[in-house]
């Protein structure tokens, strides 16, 4: 039988009982338990199989519970939220000492955000305690954007997915720290980097494991499909390289019209981004199950949301 329902009273109950429920949110399927149970947070990390020096995010149902999660708010912070909540946007900030260290790998900081999606606000909002979830998936796989996605997945570890649909910004969120309460980019994400500093001004991005300590998660190969993928600029010359190789090719806006390929997937052929957002994690979904021997994936245009999905991309196909 199918682990996807729409019910929410089971979720609430479910969650209630110490228990995991797979949540949809606006960027992607989340895995989430009642952050202040030791079970169900020791169950996320083992569900995921999620190293423990990975912090989770603690999803919350409006700005105004922002304060009983953490414990200072420079200005910058609240005005992000204001802007931004229900939004992809996560703030990292320091946690109130009731919020459990396992969440927070050990740290004096705890990263939050109020997602953008009806059914887990509603969710949200019947629970007396807030939602620590990270994505849906299994460490370093790519995160699911569709109920049948997180199925797939863990329908032999956990009870239900909650279905709200397909995400429809499809990227996880974008992450934000504060320095001497200045912010500073730890991870690119749904909400696009050129939003942010519309409100806050030049911000500074410190996504590379070098230059970030602070954000034990920025692992340089993550969301990646089993297949082997490459990133180019070019994919006709690419696919010259690999004559006897079945192919996959994952473009932005145009068909490649080659012969090799056995599968192709546009991702906006109107050359929006949002749209190519979107899409991105199902195509690689599609094209992983495909058994193909090499996803090549083009490039997306260096800006807005092109700038999030080519750190994902980059992070996909990292030593292949
Ligand atoms: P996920 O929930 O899978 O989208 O991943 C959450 C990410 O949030 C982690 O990989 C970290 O990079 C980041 N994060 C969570 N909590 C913190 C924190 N306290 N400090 C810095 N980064 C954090
Ligand atoms: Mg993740």
């Amino acid at each position: 039988m199918s682990i996807i329902s729409k019910d929410i009273q089971k979720a609430i109950s479910l969650l209630e009982n110490e228990e995991l429920v797979a949540i949809p949110t606006e960027t992607v399927y989340g895995l989430a338990g009642n952050i202040f149970s030791e079970k169900a947070i020791k169950s996320i990390f083992e569900t995921k199989k999620r190293p423990f020096f990975n912090p989770l995010i603690v999803h919350i149902s409006s700005v105004d519970e922002l304060e009983t999660i953490v414990s200072e708010i420079p200005k910058k912070a609240q005005k992000l939220a204001n802007a931004f909540w229900p939004g992809s946007l996560t703030l990292v900030l320091k946690k109130q000492p009731y919020i459990p260290k396992i969440i927070t790998a050990g740290k004096d900081t705890v990263a939050v955000r109020v997602p953008n999606h009806p059914v887990t606000l509603e969710l949200l909002a019947q629970l007396s305690f807030p939602l620590a979830a990270p994505s849906a998936n299994p460490f370093n796989n790519i995160s699911p954007t569709k109920p049948e996605h997180v199925e797939r997945y863990f329908k032999d570890d956990i009870k239900m997915v909650l279905d709200g649909g397909i995400c429809k910004n499809g990227i996880e969120s974008t992450i934000i720290g504060f320095e001497n309460d200045e912010p500073v980019i730890y991870r690119l994400g749904a909400l696009a980097l050129e939003d942010i500093e519309a409100v806050v001004g030049k911000v500074i991005i410190k996504n590379k494991k070098e230059e970030n300590p602070d954000a034990p998660g920025m692992l340089e190969k993550h969301y990646s499909p089993l297949t082997e993928t490459i990133l180019t600029t070019d994919i006709a010359s690419e696919i010259k390289k690999y004559p006897t190789k079945k192919i996959g090719i994952l473009a932005y806006n145009t068909s490649c019209k080659s012969d090799e390929i056995v599968s192709e997937i546009i991702l906006s052929k109107a050359s929006n981004l949002k749209e190519a957002a979107s899409n991105l994690y199902n195509a690689l979904h599609e094209l992983d199950h495909k058994n193909l021997d090499i996803i090549i994936v083009e490039k997306m245009p260096d800006i807005g949301l092109g700038k999030s999905m080519n750190d994902r991309l980059q992070r996909a196909s990292y030593n292949s």
